[in-house]
């Protein structure tokens, strides 16, 4: 990443000090730094790796709080639970219980606020917005000609 060099230092410096996300300011103002992007390499690299970052903590924290709602969903149906819980470890079975339920829903709880945190703070759903937009069209791109003529009636 550092084998180019910044063409404008000051405009890259405001642009890191915005995480290189454009899209909180007004159009007119923005046009300058657009132009940024599109002469400077270096910040254009780094806006993308911004991007895909800000994408990627969305996705993860979406993800665990999808596995944290299974692992509820698991604690209400497994037997096998209790067996190990008396058995191996010679716990009680409502205190496990209940501890692994907390754990679970302590864990849900904290994925959706990051999650939450990482859309409100970062320009990701944007950015997945756009991704998911572009993806579309090139799917629709694809289709055979009688599904297209269907799908724009
Ligand atoms: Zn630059």
């Amino acid at each position: 990443m550092a084998t180019t060099q910044c063409t404008d230092r000051v405009i890259g410096g405001i642009l890191a000090s915005w995480r290189f996300d454009i899209s909180g300011i007004s159009p007119e103002m923005r046009k300058d730094y657009e132009q940024h992007f599109t002469e400077c390499e270096k910040c254009s690299a780094r806006q993308k790796f911004h991007r895909t970052l800000d994408g990627t903590l969305a996705v993860l924290f979406s993800l665990s709080a999808v596995f944290f709602l299974f692992a509820l969903a698991v604690l209400t149906h497994v037997k096998p639970l209790e067996h190990v819980a008396f058995n191996i470890f010679g716990l009680d079975v409502e205190d496990t219980y209940h501890m692994l339920v907390s754990a679970g829903i302590a864990g849900l709880v904290f994925s959706l606020i990051a999650f939450a945190l990482v859309l409100m703070a970062t320009p990701a759903h944007a950015y997945l917005s756009g991704i998911a937009a572009e993806r579309a069209k090139m799917l629709e791109g694809k289709l055979p000609a009688r599904i297209k003529s269907m799908r724009t009636r």
